[in-house]
């Protein structure tokens, strides 16, 4: 067994490539600068003696949504307690995997009575969404003066929209209140009551997607600080202006561009560099490579992949155990009724419901969709319309490791190992 300790390392602090922003933040968002200044200047009245506008926030995930309204907000934050005549009172809840506004209120009043008595409350148990509401209205009035609210991932609020409508039109005597909501989902946004957009999104700060140029600066940042012998020139903090001993020179541009070409998502390049240089240590290599990257993103996705299909019904499990199967077999690509043949016999093997074919083919759509199988178009010959013929878009033995955890399906994929 190896001794921790022993690795000469090339992390000087290696915290800074966790992509977690509980484990760090970065202090400046030059690639945002016009996002935060168009909320910058929905939260200026505040500083003028009036009311804070209510901002929605939009844009896909790992775009710097969560840091760029932490950041200003604190920097608000800062200026209200420089300045003796202003109170202001920032609350942030995430409504990620809240279902219900239920869930939202309840985690609002229990931060609400934090900032009022200074210390750690329970949340409230008992009461209705409405009279919850009440309880925060009190509490927001005891604070008093300007209260910011933070509705992070409001799109994890799916069940009612009772709370995005009642707080942004929230009156309370001698309080103002400014909501900011964040949304990752687009369709989320569009799908909104139109009072709730119009009293929420009286502002709009869309974040786009980053390109491979900004997401090379946003790690090159990143490295500067989280790797030894790696700096800028010259003071210029772009990746132009990068020298590494530790990095090779393709490494920064290749996690750019690999992130950049799927969803140009920050977080997901971050991870794959933090992932790139965990390697080479791994490899005893105190040089991080392209080979790093290329297996880094390799592990990553079947790290993902393999989730997906554990996370699949049963049902749909079964439908990639026939194209298993086939592939196995030497017969793929096969269509659906040949597929099904095979679902048939696993159904009776293990006792689950057999399922008409037409359902059969949703289920391996399905799986097409989530590009676990490959569905090719053909022509069944003259006149007869066409058919998908299917196989496997990812490693077989990861299917028989993810598939062989389920307990039901063991005895099948048992015989493919
Ligand atoms: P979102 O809320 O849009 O999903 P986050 O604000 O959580 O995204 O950012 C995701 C990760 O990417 C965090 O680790 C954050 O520090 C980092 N990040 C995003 N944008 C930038 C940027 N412009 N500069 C530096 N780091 C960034
Ligand atoms: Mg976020």
């Amino acid at each position: 067994m190896e001794p921790f300790g022993a690795e000469q390392g090339i992390y000087k602090d290696v915290d800074v490539l966790d992509p977690e922003p509980d484990t760090y933040k970065p202090t400046e968002l030059p690639e945002r600068e016009d996002e935060l200044s168009r909320i910058h200047s929905a939260l200026r009245p505040i500083t003028l003696g009036g009311s804070p506008r209510n901002i929605l926030v939009y844009g896909p995930t790992g775009q710097g949504k969560t840091v760029g309204v932490d950041l200003k907000t604190e920097q608000l934050q800062q200026w209200a307690d420089s300045e003796s005549d202003v109170s202001l009172t920032v609350l942030r809840v995430s409504c990620k995997g809240a279902g219900k506004s239920w869930n939202v209120l309840a985690a609002l009043v229990k931060q609400a009575r934090e900032a009022r008595y200074g210390k750690t409350v329970e949340k409230p148990r008992g009461p209705t969404k409405v009279e919850l509401f009440e309880m925060l209205s009190d509490d927001l009035q005891a604070i008093g003066g300007m209260i910011i609210i933070v509705l992070d991932e409001i799109d994890g609020i799916q069940e009612d929209d009772y709370v995005l409508y009642e707080l942004p039109r929230a009156s309370i005597d001698s309080v103002s209140i400014g909501v900011i909501g964040i949304t990752n989902d687009y369709q989320f946004h569009e799908n909104l009551d139109a009072d709730i957009r119009s009293s929420l999104g009286s502002r709009e700060v869309v974040f786009s997607p980053y390109d491979a140029d900004q997401l090379r600066d946003i790690l090159a940042r990143r490295a500067a600080r989280a790797l030894r012998d790696t700096y800028f020139e010259d003071e210029i903090k772009d990746s132009e202006h990068l020298q590494s001993d530790v990095l090779s020179g393709d490494v920064i541009p290749l996690c750019a561009a690999l992130a950049g070409q799927d969803t140009g998502d920050a977080r997901q390049a971050i991870h794959l560099l933090s992932t790139a240089c965990d390697l080479a240590l791994d490899d005893g290599s105190d040089i991080v490579t392209e080979s790093h990257v290329r297996k880094a993103r390799e592990e990553i996705q079947e790290e993902t992949i393999g989730k997906g299909i554990r996370g699949e019904t049963i049902q749909r499990k079964i439908a990639l155990l026939t194209v298993l199967e086939s592939e196995l077999s030497g017969d793929a690509p096969e269509g659906t009724t040949q597929l099904y043949r095979r679902y048939k016999r696993f159904t009776k093997q293990i006792g689950a419901d057999t399922y008409q074919q037409g359902t059969f083919r949703e289920k391996l759509n399905d799986l097409a969709h989530g590009n676990i199988l490959e569905g090719d178009r053909r022509g069944r010959g003259r006149g007869r319309g066409m058919t998908n013929m299917y196989s496997l878009s990812v490693d077989p033995d990861l299917v028989i490791d993810k598939v062989g955890d389920d307990n039901r399906l063991s005895q099948i994929t048992e015989r493919f190992e």
